[in-house]
C-alpha cells in the first residue's frame, strides 16, 4: 500500500540509527581501551573491512560489531515486518565478516571481533591483551623504564 513512503522512512530512520550507533560504540570503546591503557591503536585504519581499531605493528584487528547489523546471538531479533528482507542483510553482513577477517589472517593479522553489548566487560579487554602479548606487544614499555634504570643499592 503505502511502500514508498514506508521504505523511504524506514531507510531514513536505519541511517540515523545506524550513525548514532557506530559513534556511541565506537565512544564506548574507546574509554574501554582508556580505562585499561591500552595504547597505540589507530582507527578506520584501511585495512580489508575497514576495522574500528588496529594496532599495526602486533598487526591486530579489532572489530566492533553491532548486534542488530551482524546478528549477535544474545540480542538479534529480526523485526517484524520485512523478515526476508532483515534475515538476509545480516546473513550478507556475517558472510562479508567471514570473508574479511580470512582475507586479513591470511596477511598476518589477528583479528578479534566483539559484540557492542559485550563492550563494558574487561573480559573483552583482557582478549585483546592477551593476543596484544602474543604478538610481541608490550605493554606501555615506556613506563617500565625508569623503576629498571634505578641504580642498585650498594
Ligand atoms: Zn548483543
Amino acid at each position: 500500500m503505502a511502500d514508498i513512503v514506508d521504505s523511504a522512512t524506514r531507510s531514513r530512520y536505519m541511517a540515523a540509527v545506524r550513525s548514532r550507533g557506530n559513534l556511541s560504540t565506537e565512544a564506548k570503546m574507546v574509554n574501554l581501551l582508556r580505562k585499561y591503557h591500552l595504547r597505540g591503536w589507530r582507527s578506520h585504519y584501511p585495512l580489508p573491512g575497514t576495522p574500528d581499531f588496529c594496532w599495526l605493528k602486533p598487526r591486530l584487528a579489532l572489530f566492533v560489531d553491532g548486534c542488530f547489523w551482524h546478528g549477535c546471538p544474545r540480542c538479534y531479533k529480526t523485526p517484524k515486518s520485512n523478515v526476508a528482507y532483515w534475515q538476509n542483510k545480516v546473513k550478507t553482513n556475517r558472510r562479508r565478516d567471514r570473508r574479511v577477517d580470512a582475507m586479513l589472517r591470511r596477511k598476518g593479522w589477528a583479528v578479534i571481533r566483539t559484540w557492542e553489548c559485550q563492550l563494558k566487560l574487561s573480559r573483552t579487554v583482557k582478549r585483546i591483551e592477551r593476543t596484544l602479548q602474543k604478538k610481541g606487544w608490550a605493554k606501555n614499555p615506556v613506563c617500565q623504564t625508569p623503576e629498571s634504570a634505578e641504580s642498585p643499592p650498594p
